[in-house]
């Protein structure tokens, strides 16, 4: 099936930082033109007079079920929100409800113009599942998800192929939660898993003040000094969450490594963690992706506003304007996490490249008049500007519908029962 996205100001997000007006032509998956006056028969015309054409919207990090914990634990930082309020809820988690917070998540993030996602968190099968259903690409985390797996490779390959089971589709990435959750051999054999299968690596680490001084006690070492001593980066292309406290020499072993940051800038206000030192990392010609964090530590899952603090945190604490452009930023939250995740086929406008796509809806008070296209995408726009998102070809969102079938009165009801529930389980206001 071949569709044409018939005049569009198409923002490409390639080399050339390429804005055309122009058309995009989709056959099955992959786009197959982007350039002017396609005159070829197609099976669906979209009419794009107006809009602005993106690569959808690559997150490198997320704990998708977590949206039914949003709002909750206001006013704590990073360890009480953790240990007081999401740990006891986590412990009465049963497998409906990580059905019901991906698929609340999902639709989110569909209706967000994310088409990605990277979901690290328990019971992945069920989570693959459920994006499965509503058709967001994603990859899916296996290996030390708590800290209290035990983990061999026999382990690994049995909660492989149960995710493949729930969901042909989804993409594998291995994921040890975090220094400080899991032990030396989780570490090891995530690492070692990753390095033999050739799959993408993940770990939150140097989020908060708490993890670098604890770990500097312990080993006399920064996060990502104690990373590198266990051969964690050996001949893996790992991703890094946060990254909100490394310092010079951590940056070099970043760039030894060539390392991929993962940025959650929304998560790092709210817990009082800080703001990561992306101009560094990007002046050191590291890649830096985004990443909404878990919808209960960012309350939503909106990468407009990631990529807007992303850009302008930067330009605040360095008193530097320029610290990053809307171009690098835009891709940050596009290509940068296609690369990131190993894709070569994902996160451009461009022949050949999987048919991701958003369009922009420029007919909105918040978009006019329209002086520069990137920044309009990264200072202006929000979720409701999306107009359309298509994943891997095919429309999930448009015109204010979804375009599968759900009823999202009864979800928003169950999601509201089952977190009450949980609450007084877990004595958890
Ligand atoms: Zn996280």
């Amino acid at each position: 099936m071949k569709t044409l996205i018939k005049g569009a100001t198409i923002v490409a997000c390639d080399e050339q930082n390429t804005v055309i007006q122009g058309d995009v032509v989709v056959d099955n998956n992959v786009i197959v033109f982007v350039g002017n006056d396609y005159k070829e028969k197609c099976d669906k015309v979209i009419d794009a007079d107006g809009k602005l054409l993106i690569p959808g919207f690559v997150n490198t990090h997320c704990h998708a079920t977590m949206s039914l914990f949003r709002n909750l634990g206001e006013n704590t930082d990073f360890s009480n929100w953790w240990y007081d309020v999401m740990r006891p809820l986590e412990a009465q988690l049963q497998p409906k409800d990580y059905e019901l917070g991906c698929k609340l998540s999902a639709l989110e993030m569909i209706r967000n113009g994310i088409t990605t996602v990277t979901d690290l968190y328990m019971r992945s099968d069920i989570c693959a599942k459920a994006f499965g259903e509503y058709g967001l690409r994603c990859n899916i985390s296996i290996g030390a998800i708590t800290g209290q797996e035990i983990l061999d490779e026999k382990e690994l390959d049995r909660q492989k192929s149960t995710v493949l089971k729930a969901n042909p589709n989804a993409k594998i990435i291995l994921f040890a939660h975090a220094i400080y959750s899991c032990d030396e051999s989780q570490l090891a054999e995530v690492s070692r898993y990753a390095r033999l299968h050739k799959l993408p690596l993940t770990i939150h680490c140097s989020e908060t003040m708490t993890e670098v001084g604890e770990c500097y006690t312990k080993y006399g070492v920064t996060p990502v000094g104690y990373l590198e001593s266990l051969g964690f980066f050996d001949g893996t292309k790992t991703i890094l969450a946060h990254c909100v406290h490394c310092d010079r020499d951590d940056v070099e072993i970043l760039k030894k490594y060539d390392t991929h940051i993962s940025s959650n800038p929304s998560s790092n206000l709210i817990l009082a963690s800080g703001v990561a030192p992306i101009y560094s990392f990007m002046s050191n010609g590291l890649n830096v992706c985004l990443g909404t964090d878990g919808p209960a530590s960012n309350n939503s899952l909106d990468f407009f506003k990631e990529m807007f603090l992303l850009d302008n945190l930067q330009s605040g604490v360095l008193n530097n304007a320029k610290a990053l452009t809307c171009e690098q930023t835009l891709k940050c939250a596009t290509i940068n996490g296609a690369r990131a995740l190993g894709y070569n086929n994902l996160g451009m406008i461009k022949k050949g490249f999987l048919a991701d796509l958003v369009l922009i809806d420029l007919n909105g008070v918040n978009m006019q008049p329209l002086n520069n296209n990137v920044s309009a995408i990264v200072n202006s726009a929000n979720p409701s500007n999306v107009y359309m998102t298509m994943v891997d070809g095919k429309v999930l969102y448009m015109d204010g519908k979804y375009t599968f079938d759900v009823d999202q009165k009864a979800l928003f009801k169950e999601c509201n029962e089952r977190i009450t529930k949980l609450k007084s389980i877990a004595k958890v206001n």
